[in-house]
């Protein structure tokens, strides 16, 4: 009874869409949560919805993977556009983000005007274009036919992109945008921070273009919170939620797999956890050496959710930059996202509001209770009060409930203390973690595994998978 083809321990986005593409088969998805979706879940606290972390969908276009896969797993979602994707706000500036092209270069000339504005950002916008137009994407080891593949997506990626492959991106933006500002250097900095999870010092200019594109695309908020998409997708999946998975064994031909309730066996365990938490589930010596080889990532996030009552309108999504890091933080600029105003479950009782800002993944860990609550309480009113200074028209009263998360949140709920992968620098490429792992059976999904972090990026990793455990 307890024989499976596939086991997928956990249903972040990763974990999600592969079993949607795969209902065909013998698969059971465990998650340990009662909600569905990892970073990308909603959850409820004392009768009110809130989005855990993601809070913007972007990817659901044509020949796109994330339109692909839903379109495989015959899910239509339940989604609005944001005309304004972000509204970015230093110094009380403010810069749309929208997708036509000439109403951005207007707002920037008007922002952060240079003479080359138009150049660098048609430039970041072809590359983008073409990155997406790319056919033969791909990225695993330790199989042949995955190495020829991941050969032919090198070969074709030096064929489209030419030379532009070698380019850092602080050469081409000390070029381009000669006597940069340093507001404008951290407009690029912060956008890059939460698409790619770093700064524009040590990356590619792929990477730049890629992490700074995001609203060019179609961004999408999605209607009674990021975690409806993952009930829609996983609604033909055998789903065991609540049930975390404890150890894996590897005998000869399967995986013996022992849960928080029962024994299963599968000839393929895909593991949705991150590659840095992956060792523990393994006694095996070799496995847990291979996966001790990933050095740790220490970055995570801090999460403020609120309920706000108010009848003002707001945009989904705003980017808030100051001048210098926020308290126990790796980064000086916090994203908030306001639930529509007519969506039934989150803004039931209010506004359902998610502030995040990137924070340390171990610093939290390393604190005694009670200096952990001072530093949470220092992190939250700081960013509290920075934004109704930004939103004028709230008052403290207005919010209704507030209470935050840090890294130790995130392993309560979902295992992990970090979140997001490493970035993809110059130093490290070819150290990226593949799906595939050396072990017969054992892939990995998810945003600490190539292509990386948000729904765009791990969805490529989502297709480049379903190419290897179907080969
Ligand atoms: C604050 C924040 C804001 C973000 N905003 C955006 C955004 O706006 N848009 C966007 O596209 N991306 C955003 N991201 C990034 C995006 O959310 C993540 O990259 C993505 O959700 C990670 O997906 P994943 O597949 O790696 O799975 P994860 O989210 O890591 O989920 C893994 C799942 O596996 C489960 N699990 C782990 N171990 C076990 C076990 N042993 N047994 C059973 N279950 C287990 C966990 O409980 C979890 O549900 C944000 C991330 C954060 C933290």
């Amino acid at each position: 009874m307890n024989n499976f083809d596939i086991a997928v321990i956990g249903s972040g986005i990763g974990g999600s869409l592969i079993s949607a593409l795969n209902t065909d088969k013998n698969l059971i998805l465990f998650e340990k949560d009662s909600n569905l979706g990892g970073c990308g879940s909603t959850f409820k606290r004392k009768g009110n919805y809130y989005n855990s972390g993601a809070t913007t969908f972007v990817g659901y276009e044509d020949n796109h993977p994330i339109k692909n896969i839903f379109d495989k797993a015959n899910y239509i979602p339940d989604i609005q556009k944001s005309e304004i994707a972000i509204r970015v706000i230093q110094n009380k500036k403010a810069v749309d983000r929208v997708k036509d092209f000439d109403t951005f270069i207007d707002n920037m000339d008007k922002v952060y005007p240079h003479k080359n504005n138009r150049i660098f950002w048609n430039t970041i916008k072809t590359l983008d274009e073409k990155f997406w137009s790319l056919k033969k994407l791909h990225y695993a080891k330790y199989n042949l036919s995955s190495y020829l593949k991941t050969a032919n997506a090198v070969v074709e990626i030096l064929k489209v992109f030419r030379f532009d492959v070698f380019k850092s991106a602080n050469s081409f933006i000390n070029e381009t945008l000669y006597g940069i500002s340093d507001e404008y250097r951290a407009f690029i900095d912060s956008q890059l921070l939460i698409t790619i999870q770093t700064t524009s010092k040590d990356i590619p200019l792929l990477s730049l273009a890629l992490g700074l594109s995001y609203p060019f695309h179609d961004v999408f908020y999605v209607n009674n919170g990021m975690g409806s998409l993952f009930d829609g997708l996983l609604k033909d999946v055998n789903v065991h939620k609540n049930e975390q998975i404890l150890k894996i064994k590897k005998e000869k031909d399967f995986y013996r797999i022992f849960s928080s309730k029962d024994e299963y066996k599968a000839k393929q365990v895909i593991l949705n956890s991150s590659i840095f938490d992956s060792g523990s589930l393994f006694d095996d010596k070799k496995i847990k050496k291979y996966y001790n080889s990933f050095s740790f990532s220490d970055q995570s996030a801090f999460v403020i959710n609120l309920t706000i009552d108010s009848e003002e309108d707001f945009l989904h999504h705003y980017q808030i930059i100051l001048d210098k890091n926020l308290p126990n933080a790796i980064s000086q600029s916090y994203f908030v996202s306001f639930s529509s105003k007519d969506d039934k479950k989150l803004s039931k009782n209010g506004y359902s509001v998610t502030i995040s800002t990137h924070s340390n993944a171990l610093f939290w860990k390393k604190l005694s209770s009670e200096e952990y609550k001072k530093q949470k309480a220092i992190t939250e009113n700081f960013i509290i009060n920075d934004f109704l200074e930004n939103f004028e028209s709230l008052e403290k009263k207005d919010i209704i409930a507030i209470h935050s998360a840090t890294s130790n949140t995130f392993k309560k709920y979902i295992n992990r203390y970090n979140c997001g992968g490493k970035p993809i620098t110059f130093k490290n490429i070819l150290q990226t973690p593949s799906c595939r792992t050396p072990f017969n059976g054992l892939f990995n999904v998810g945003d600490t595994i190539f292509a990386g972090q948000g729904w765009p990026g791990v969805a490529i990793g989502v297709e480049v998978l379903n190419e290897e455990i179907n080969a």
